[in-house]
């Protein structure tokens, strides 16, 4: 299969036609157990798990709608073996629980999916797990934070919310020399445009909910690395954590990610216009894309990826106020959480509750990230809609006035007070 470019592994890995129907869709295996071959030595090669192609024993384990995804999402990523679970992250702690444990170290990204950095800023020192999170854009940081007990570095590139960029290749020389291992969760990008394994990271996260799946319907998510380390996930904590697919949404990602490579292209193509468009806007005082020059990371972006992606930040001059009616405006974007779907979403970012919600962060972090985010970012996801009716759509919402837009900023400042 490995011959294959990814617009033709996108579509034939991981298909297995069902061999009783011939049916080229496979079928959806909605079985939580399996009747095993025989009582004896098969049983136990189904509970020892040392094998990627183990008997099916009961769906937590393994299924063969789920093994079909995971053989589309090895290939997709060139990798020796993925594990999916229920949602990105369920694959995030999988991953962490697997191989760390009291006394041991992790560096993180400061800014990463906010259920990540609440993971490892709250939750994880609970365990004993010792916790440094720092703006992994900056090497310097990186390396000033390793310790003797440092196990792990885990980087979110591009970081969402707000779009910074981290130098895979040089945090996996510093990771390597005293062997750490890279965990790149690359939900931002995709297969298609950044390849984390590539650039020597042992992890690649994906939470499959996004781009992957695409369609805004399924969650899911997983870890791709070397076989025996993605084994050890299985074995350790898939299974007794139990974050496992439902492989009803096993089969709509393997949907969706048919035409990933292609949905791939436009979201790029899609948020490079409304990039260029909203960072010649007068109302506009900012926008974050990092396919734009303008972007603090822009020639690193253009080294590491392959595309930019379909996601933008970008604040404005009105603030919270015209963060508020650009939001009651707007008519093709959703104002929602969550991204990579067909369809564009938008959602606001202040900075004060952003911060205020991690109260793990130091002085110099909050401040760090303000000198980003200013008041707050508005985050869009953008669709598979026409780039030409997306912009017409903002234009005339970014030109709008309301009541609410004029009292939204009053009436929050009274709600922070009381
Ligand atoms: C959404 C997201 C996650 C979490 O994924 P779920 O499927 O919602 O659990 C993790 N990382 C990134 C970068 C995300 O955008």
């Amino acid at each position: 299969m490995n011959k294959y470019k990814l617009e033709t592994l996108a579509i034939h890995a991981g298909e297995n036609p069902d061999p009783n129907s011939g049916a080229i869709r496979p079928p959806i295996h909605m079985s939580n157990t399996f009747k095993l071959p025989k009582f004896g030595i098969k049983l136990f090669d189904a509970l020892l798990m040392d094998s990627d192609s183990s008997p099916f024993v009961y769906t937590r384990w393994g299924n063969p709608t789920l093994r079909d995804l995971e053989e589309r999402l090895t290939a997709l990523e060139r990798a020796e073996a993925a594990v999916v679970t229920a949602s990105g992250m369920a694959a995030i702690s999988a991953l962490v629980f697997t191989f760390l444990q009291k006394g041991d170290h992790l560096i993180a990204s400061e800014v990463c999916y906010a259920g990540t950095v609440e993971l490892f800023g709250q939750y994880l020192p609970r365990f004993g797990i010792e916790i440094s999170l720092v703006d992994t854009s900056d090497l310097e940081q990186v390396r000033a934070a390793v310790q003797k007990n440092t196990k792990m570095i885990f980087l979110e590139t591009p970081a969402n919310p707000i779009l910074s960029i981290s130098d895979i290749s040089e945090i996996v020389k510093i990771a390597h020399e005293s062997n750490i291992l890279v965990a790149v969760d690359s939900t931002w990008s995709g297969p298609t445009i950044q390849r984390p394994l590539k650039l020597g990271a042992d992890f690649v996260i994906y939470s499959l909910t996004k781009y992957l799946s695409g369609h805004g319907d399924a969650l899911g998510g997983a870890v791709l690395g070397k076989k025996k380390l993605i084994q050890r996930i299985r074995k350790e904590m898939l299974v007794h954590l139990g974050g496992a697919l439902s492989p009803f949404n096993a089969w709509l990602i393997m949907r969706g990610l048919m035409t990933l490579p292609l949905r791939m292209n436009l979201h790029c193509q899609n948020a490079l216009l409304v990039a260029q468009f909203l960072e010649n806007h007068p109302k506009v005082v900012r926008v974050i894309y990092p396919g734009l020059e303008s972007h603090p990371h822009y020639e690193l972006a253009a080294r590491q990826m392959l595309d930019f992606g379909g996601m933008l930040t970008f604040s404005l001059k009105g603030g919270l106020g015209a963060a508020i009616t650009l939001a009651e405006k707007v008519r093709l974007f959703s104002y929602a959480t969550s991204l990579g779907d067909a369809h564009s979403l938008l959602f606001y970012y202040p900075t004060d509750l952003y911060i205020d919600a991690m109260p793990f962060y130091s002085d110099i972090q909050k401040q760090r990230i303000r000198k980003w985010t200013g008041d707050g970012i508005l985050r869009a996801s953008i669709g598979l809609e026409s780039a030409d009716d997306l912009i017409a759509d903002l234009d005339k919402a970014l030109r709008a006035r309301t009541f609410k837009g004029l009292v939204g900023p009053l009436a929050y400042q009274i709600l922070k007070k009381s």
